[in-house]
C-alpha cells in the first residue's frame, strides 16, 4: 500500500476488557430479558452493519420468540477513531418496520450520533414500537442523549476492538473485545 502523505500510526492491542465468556454470559441475560419484555409478540431485529453483525448474531439464538431480522448499513468510522458526526446510509432495509415491533441491534454507542440519526429515520417509517440493544456503551463520551433499552456493558472511554468492532475492517473476528492503543 502507498503511504505516502499519511502519517504514521502504530496499533497495539493494550488488554482484553471483555473476555469471551463474560461476553456470553452476559447476552443470554440480554435474551432472556428481552423474551420476557415481548413475550406474545413477534419481535422484528435490524442489526446495524458491519460492527453488530456477530452480537446480533449471538442475540437472535438467545431469544426463545418468533422472530425476523433485516440488516442497514451506515457510513463507518474507516480509519479514524473520532466520528465526524455525519451519518449517511449505505445499504438500506429490505423490507419495511411498518407496524412491526422493532429492536435495533448495535454494537457500540459512543456519541449516539449514529443511533440518534437513525432512530429518526426509523420512525418516520412507522414501526409498531422501536427499542435499542447495544453490546456496549461508552457514557463519557455521548453528545446527545439516546434512550438504549437493553445494553450490554458500559465502558471507559477507550478504543475498543473484537468480537464484530474493527479498526480499519481489522480485528472484527476476535472472539472478546480489546482496548486498541493508537500511536502516530
Ligand atoms: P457514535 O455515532 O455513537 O459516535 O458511534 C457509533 C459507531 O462508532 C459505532 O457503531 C462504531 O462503529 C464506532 N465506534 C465508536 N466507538 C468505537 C470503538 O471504541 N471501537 C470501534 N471499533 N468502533 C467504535
Amino acid at each position: 500500500m502507498d503511504n505516502r502523505g499519511e502519517s504514521r500510526v502504530s496499533e497495539s492491542i493494550e488488554r482484553i476488557l471483555l473476555d469471551k465468556e463474560t461476553i456470553q454470559n452476559r447476552i443470554r441475560e440480554l435474551g432472556s430479558q428481552i423474551t420476557q419484555d415481548y413475550a406474545g409478540k413477534r419481535l422484528h431485529l435490524i442489526a446495524i452493519l458491519k460492527g453488530a453483525s456477530i452480537f446480533h448474531a449471538d442475540i437472535v439464538r438467545s431469544i426463545a420468540l418468533e422472530i425476523s431480522f433485516d440488516f442497514i448499513a451506515v457510513g463507518s468510522y474507516g480509519k479514524l477513531t473520532q466520528s465526524s458526526g455525519e451519518v449517511r446510509i449505505l445499504k438500506d432495509l429490505d423490507e419495511s418496520p411498518e407496524g412491526k415491533d422493532v429492536l435495533l441491534v448495535e454494537d457500540i454507542v459512543d456519541t449516539g450520533l449514529t443511533l440518534h440519526y437513525l432512530v429518526r429515520t426509523l420512525k418516520e417509517r412507522h414501526p409498531k414500537s422501536l427499542k435499542i440493544a447495544s453490546l456496549l456503551s461508552k457514557p463519557a463520551r455521548r453528545k446527545i442523549d439516546v434512550p438504549v433499552d437493553y445494553i450490554g456493558f458500559e465502558i471507559p472511554d477507550e478504543f475498543v476492538v473484537g468480537y464484530g468492532l474493527d479498526y480499519d475492517q481489522r480485528y472484527r473476528n476476535l472472539p472478546d473485545i480489546r482496548i486498541l492503543r493508537l500511536k502516530t
